[in-house]
């Protein structure tokens, strides 16, 4: 259940109406937007007096909400979240172009591509260090090693760094890494959602292989009701019974997503494809249907790359899907 209260209350009533609230047994989360303070009540909503509620003089309205996602929704918080992470800005209409390999190999191949995707226009790294590998006897990452070079990447050209966890025991090691990313395949990993949660980190979280949209929002939920925010959701495609790419884009997510959540939306097209001779058509699709960001796996050698070669494409190609991407986002201003 949500209740917007009336543009003027004091911060006085509304703590007043907020410990009312409590008493219920109901837990109480604060939305302030531009004009209105939503509260969203959380708990056994049942025994709430909706009329009553809706009575009172700081009460504008109140509505029961049906989906099981509430921080989540934009009902709850009808501004886009705006996730600001260094000079990069994703969500409320800021784009961001997140650009790298799957996995960091080497000090020479991250800062080689480091500093072409930078060249390139990317806003922010991104490189596997962990890696959720199908097959235990694939390359697993280069894992702490891996991070300490991402950090040098960082530091040598500027961009902030995103990279995944698997493992909520390594959490120390990504203490300045800007966004943690959970993967498809740890998508309702709830236990690690819900200690990430309370971390303040940016966390871009990823669409299960074969999840619903409600079923990312649950997940987002898990991590905000433990107090993180922070959340960036990515489409990265799904499983279908088409074969001929390794998933299938659900591009339509996109304003699904925007329609019924607050949470900024990127787009990874090099998993959802498989194939790097798809990935800008895609790119410039997701642009096109108002992403808020693009995620590519880019390979300064494409044909060695120790995971997802194929998918990768070089510093040219990516050169070239950015700029094709940053016109499409000038033609739909
Ligand atoms: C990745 O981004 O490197 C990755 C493993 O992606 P996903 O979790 O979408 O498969
Ligand atoms: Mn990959």
């Amino acid at each position: 259940m949500i209740a917007v209260l009336k543009s003027g209350t004091t911060p006085e009533q509304t703590a007043h109406l907020i410990n009312w609230l409590k008493h219920m047994n109901l837990d109480v989360h604060i939305s302030e937007g531009q004009e209105f303070t939503v509260l969203g009540l959380i708990g056994d909503t049942s025994r709430v007096d909706m009329e009553l509620l809706g009575s009172l003089e700081i009460v504008d309205t109140v509505k029961r909400i049906s989906e099981p996602y509430k921080q989540a929704s934009r009902n709850f918080h009808p501004d886009n979240t705006v996730i600001t992470i260094g000079n990069a800005k994703i969500g409320g209409g800021h784009f961001s172009m997140i650009a790298g390999p799957c996995s960091v190999e080497s000090q020479e191949q991250i800062i080689a591509v480091a500093t072409s995707v930078k060249e390139a226009g990317a806003d922010i790294l991104r490189g596997g260090a962990f890696k959720p590998r199908t097959s235990p006897y694939a390359f697993q990452g280069m894992k702490e090693a891996g991070i300490k070079l991402l950090l040098e990447a960082k530091k040598a050209t500027g961009l902030p760094i995103i990279t995944e966890i698997m493992n909520i025991r390594t959490l120390d090691l990504f203490e300045d890494v800007d966004i943690i990313q959970v993967g498809a395949r740890n998508m309702q990993n709830f236990d690690l959602l819900q200690e990430l949660g309370k971390t303040k980190k940016p966390i871009l979280l990823k669409r299960g292989l074969a999840n619903t949209l409600q079923e990312l929002l649950m997940s987002a939920e898990y991590i905000m009701s433990e107090g993180n925010e922070n959340i960036i959701l990515c489409e990265r495609g799904i499983r279908t019974y088409e074969t001929y790419t390794r998933n299938t884009l659900d591009l339509s997510a996109i304003p699904v997503l925007h329609e019924i959540t607050h949470l900024p939306v990127v787009v990874d097209p090099s998993h959802a494809t498989g194939k790097a001779s798809l990935v800008p058509s895609m790119a410039v699709a997701a642009a096109a249907a108002g992403a808020d960001g693009i995620m590519v796996e880019v390979h300064n050698n494409p044909a060695c790359a120790l995971c997802d070669g194929a998918q990768s494409l070089t510093p040219a190609q990516f050169a070239d899907l950015n700029a094709r991407v940053q016109r499409v986002r000038e033609a739909i201003l």
